[in-house]
Formats: structure tokens, sequence, C-alpha cells
């Protein structure tokens, strides 16, 4: 049976009305349309659905707007947020006549995969994505040009930033201290296992689920590992379930980086390996926490090229105030069997010949998924090409906790970027290795440079509330 029968199979027998085809924009948004199924056939589920792309962030301008959304039929599934039945499918951007479209993130992931491919150096790679987020009961702010204030409103972030005296805090998450706490302190258990739920039903294998360590609600769902674009998919519809969930318990969710200064933020670990013929190419038992010489290379790129690779796995202004020591958290270029402040760890404890992976430990939820595994994909395949032993590169191992080195140990170690605005020119400077085999374009990194300049803009011209505290009675 082919792809088509067995989705319009879908549509019959489980009487699907609507159909929801999902994509992303530049930034890694989630965007949708719906197409009732009354007038969907088999031409338009291969040659796609017109649509006008100008006013999609960081896609055509209004002259060229004519665009397709090509379905990916393997991605239908039944989408229970919405009245319908409606079956939810992610689609392609493409250009009129079924062309390759260069800024569509979906396409960016798939030529990552091809290009893997076409090296010879495996025939496909893992990725694991950890993504933390914050539930709170509402987040109150500004918007539009004068936007200058924000308030949280939930139990827990009162509790943290000291506003007052709440009533009944006997139960709150004490400060830092959330990591896996029992219930009734962890009063979150169900909303999760509503999400983890939901998840399961849209093909998700969840892992786990548990509180983390900030005090105001900050929380982790975890699934397993697929190949690059499914994993990106995966992240994406993460997102959407954990959101919608949240807002049917009358709760907002953010998978902003730091959301509460002096509390833990929320990071995006990428545990991610490449394999060819089925064997793990990153596993061998004689080397450092059972690494391959190829997995050091891969490493060494990642670290070379970290700067630069920030712009994309850390996209945000507020991605930079994650990245601080004290919140476990990376802030230092290195690697480390144990350390949870190296940029990359390698998990080797309970690792196998087939799990032997390394984790990322920088990326956030506010990147764009499809662009973040390929751009790391790309980083890691040149520190391969090139040899990159991250030991003579300078990048570690580092086995020692990091924050308890002597200061000028600490002060030979290279550090992530301290801002959007050193990412996005370190991307500036070094993008060739996202370029190769066309995986990237200059078109793309240029949109995307183009779009970051205006946020770093909109921080740093606008007073922050901060300021006031600080300065207005000066
Ligand atoms: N929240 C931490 C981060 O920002 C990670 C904490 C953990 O998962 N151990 O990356
Ligand atoms: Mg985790
Ligand atoms: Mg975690
Ligand atoms: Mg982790």
């Amino acid at each position: 049976m082919s792809q088509v029968e067995r989705v319009l199979g879908m549509i019959a027998e489980q009487g699907i009305q609507m159909i929801d085809v999902k994509f992303v924009d530049v930034p890694g948004m989630l965007h949708h349309l719906t197409i009732p199924a009354a007038v969907i056939d088999a031409e338009q589920l291969t040659g796609g659905f017109a649509f006008d792309g100008s006013s999609i962030r960081g896609f055509r301008g209004i002259a060229e707007s004519d665009m397709v959304l090509l379905p990916d039929l393997n991605t239908a599934v039944y989408d229970p947020f919405v009245e319908g039945p409606t079956l939810s499918l992610f689609v392609d951007v493409k250009e009129p006549g079924l062309k390759e479209y260069s800024r569509d993130p979906r396409g960016v992931a798939r030529r990552a995969e091809r290009y893997l491919r076409e090296t010879g150096i495996a025939d496909v790679s893992y990725w694991g994505p950890e993504l933390e987020f914050f539930i709170f009961d509402s987040v109150r702010f500004q918007t539009g040009p004068d936007a200058s204030f924000y308030y949280i409103e939930s139990g827990e972030a009162h509790w943290n930033l000291g506003r007052g005296d709440l009533p009944n805090n006997g139960y709150k998450v004490k400060y830092q201290q959330g990591y896996f706490r029992a219930l009734p302190i962890d009063d979150q258990t169900n909303i999760r296992t509503a999400m983890t739920q939901q998840l399961q039903a849209m093909g998700f294998v969840v892992e786990r689920h548990h509180h983390e360590v900030a005090s105001a609600g900050q929380n982790e769902i975890n699934f397993r590992f697929s190949t690059l674009v499914d994993a990106a998919d995966k992240a994406a519809l993460y997102k959407y379930v954990v959101k919608n969930v949240a807002r049917s318990y009358g709760k907002t969710v953010t998978f902003m980086p730091k959301p509460l200064y002096r509390n833990s933020g929320s990071g995006m670990h990428t545990n991610q390996s490449l394999a060819k013929d089925g064997v793990n190419l990153f596993y061998d038992p004689n080397g450092y926490a059972n690494l391959s010489r190829l997995a050091l290379w891969y490493i060494g790129g990642l670290l070379y090229h970290a700067p630069a690779l920030l712009a994309i796995t850390n996209p945000t202004t507020n991605s930079y105030k994650r990245l601080v020591p004290g919140y476990e958290a990376p802030v230092n270029l290195v690697f480390s069997k144990a350390n949870r402040s190296a940029a990359i760890r390698i998990p080797s404890n309970f690792a196998t010949p087939k799990t032997t992976r390394i984790e990322f430990r920088t990326p956030d939820p506010m990147a764009n998924p499809y662009l973040a595994f390929a751009a790391q994909l790309m980083a890691g395949l040149d520190g391969i090409r090139r040899r990159i032993d991250p030991t003579e590169a300078g990048f570690g191992p580092v086995d020692v906790d990091i924050h308890h080195l002597p200061a000028d140990v600490l002060a030979t170690m290279k550090t992530a970027p301290a801002s959007l605005r050193e990412a996005v020119n370190a991307l500036k400077e070094d993008h060739e290795f996202l370029l190769e085999g066309g995986v990237f374009t200059k078109d793309l990194i240029e949109t995307f440079i183009a779009m970051k300049e205006d946020e770093i803009h909109a921080l740093e011209t606008r007073p922050q509330p901060v300021e006031f505290e600080m300065y207005f009675d000066h």
C-alpha cells in the first residue's frame, strides 16, 4: 500500500474531517493551516498545497510569495487539541514546481541527512533532545514598542522573587530544590502525566518525566532519540503538546532559557551519535570515556565552531542569561565525562556499545530544532574531516569540578559567547562549515543574522525593568 493510500485510509477509517498541516518559520515557531478533509485528494497529498509565504518570518517578500506546502506522509498523527477529528501532518516548504526552498528549516534538516550519507562517514545520525520548560499560572507583560515590564503570577514565582508573603508556602518547592521532589511539593506531577499521555498518543516513546531543579515549576519530559528530521519534528511537536496541555489546565508554559533571575534556566541538552551499517561509530572500549577517535574529532568540531554554532543553538538574547556559572548550564567550551558545567558531557557510566553518545549541553529550547541539529551535525562532520583533536585544541577533558579550579587555570579555558551579539558576530566570520554540500545556504544565514540583529537591537535600545531599580532615583 502506498503512503497516499495509507493516509487516505486513515482519513476514511478514523472519520477525519480536518487536515492540519504544520511547519516552523525560520526562528522555529510552529505554524499551521487547516484544510477540510472533504477537499483532500491523492493529488494534493503528493503535489502539495499552495500558500502565500510573504507573512511568515524569514520567508519570502510579497513580490515572489507563491509557495507550496508538501505533506510528509510519514508524519500523519491524530491531533487531539482541535475540533475535528483532525489529522496532523508536517510539511516541507517548497517553491513552485516542488523545488527545494533554501530557507525551509525542515529542508535544511533533510539536506543535512542527505549530506551525511554522501560523505560516506556514516549513514545515519541519532538525536535525543531534552527540553526543559517552566509552567506558570500566567505571565503578564507589555508588548509593543513601549514594552518595559513583565510580571509572573504563580505561587512559586512569588516565593522566589520575594514579592511579599503568600499564605500556605509550606508545600511550595524551596529555592532551587525542585529536582525530583515528591508530592505534595511537586504539584505538577499530574499535568506532566497528562502531557506524557498526549505525547504517547502522538507516537512519542516517553522515557520519564520529572520536576527540575528550579523552585518555580520547572519540568522536563524525556522522549526516545530518533533520526535527525524525525527528532526535530518531535521537538517541535513536544512544545505544541506541552503548551496545549498546560492551557487546558489554565496554565502557561515558557521555553525561555532564563525566565527567572537567580534560578536554573531551561536547556535543550542534545544527545547525538553517528552510526554506519548498524554500528555505533562513537564507541570504542579503549578510548577516553569509551569514545572512538571519530567521536573525539566530532567533539573537536563542535567545540571549535561553538562560538558561531551558538547563534543557531542558543539564538535569543535571553539564551545568554542562562549560560552563567552556578546553574548546571555550560559556560566552558570543554568536554568531560562527568562535569555538568562543561559544554559537552559524555554520559559514559551506564553507556553500552549501542548507547554511547555525546551530550551537547549548550543548546536551549529557543533553537529551531531543524537548524540546530543540522548545524551541530555540520560542525561535528567538519571536526571529523579536519581531524580536530579536542585535547590538542585545548578543549579538555576536564574531569574535576570546573568551578573549583584555580583562577589561572580557569582563565586558560575557552568560554561560550557572552551574548547573542558575540555569537552572531562569530557566525558572520565562521559559517563555511554550514555551507558544505549545500546544507545551509548563504541566503538563509544572511536572513537569520538580519533577524537576530533586529532582536539584539530591540533589547539593547529599550530600557529594562532592572534599570529602573538601579538608576531611577540615582
Ligand atoms: N537546567 C540545566 C540547564 O540549564 C540542566 C539541569 C539538568 O538537567 N541537570 O542546562
Ligand atoms: Mg535531562
Ligand atoms: Mg534536566
Ligand atoms: Mg541532560
